[in-house]
């Protein structure tokens, strides 16, 4: 069974370098063979760029690659539509998920396309992100468009 705290802990990071930076604190990193192969974090104040996720930038930092299979792709936030649609699109076969209660996300249509996706609960995933819409509620609608599809 795989230990996901350690990569949790780095897509964490990934949301702390963003927050430090005045970005959204959303990171993720990609893995394959027990091995982190893509780190990404949301760059949408950083770049100006409204498409750059966390999920986004990390699958833009892994480069092009022909397929998916066997890859894990860590988020801290449960993805949103374009995220998730791009999860699908490309085959990744699994998601973990940080936390689901700052934006309760896509799961059940990632599992509905037959993404296995686990959910962590993680705390530090959670505190971060409830930190930052407190602090700017504004940035934070401004990333989603207002748009949670479960709330
Ligand atoms: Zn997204």
């Amino acid at each position: 069974m795989t230990n996901h705290a350690p990569f949790m802990a780095e897509a964490l990071a990934q949301a702390q370098k963003s927050y430090d930076e005045g970005g959204l604190p959303i990171g993720a990193v990609m893995v394959e063979n027990g091995a982190v192969i893509a780190r990404g974090h949301n760059r949408r104040v950083q770049d100006g760029d409204p498409t750059a996720h966390g999920e986004m930038a990390c699958l833009r930092a892994a480069g092009r690659r022909p397929r998916y299979d066997g890859v894990t792709l860590y988020t801290t936030l449960s993805p949103c539509m374009m995220c998730a649609g791009t999860i699908v699109q490309f085959g990744i076969p699994r998601v973990v998920i940080g936390e689901a209660e700052n934006f309760h996300g896509n799961e059940a249509f990632l599992r509905e396309n037959g993404v296995e996706v686990i959910r962590l609960d993680d705390p530090g995933c959670t505190d971060l992100m409830a930190r930052f819409i407190r602090e700017k509620p504004t940035l934070w609608d401004e990333d989603i468009a207002g748009n949670d599809p479960a709330s």
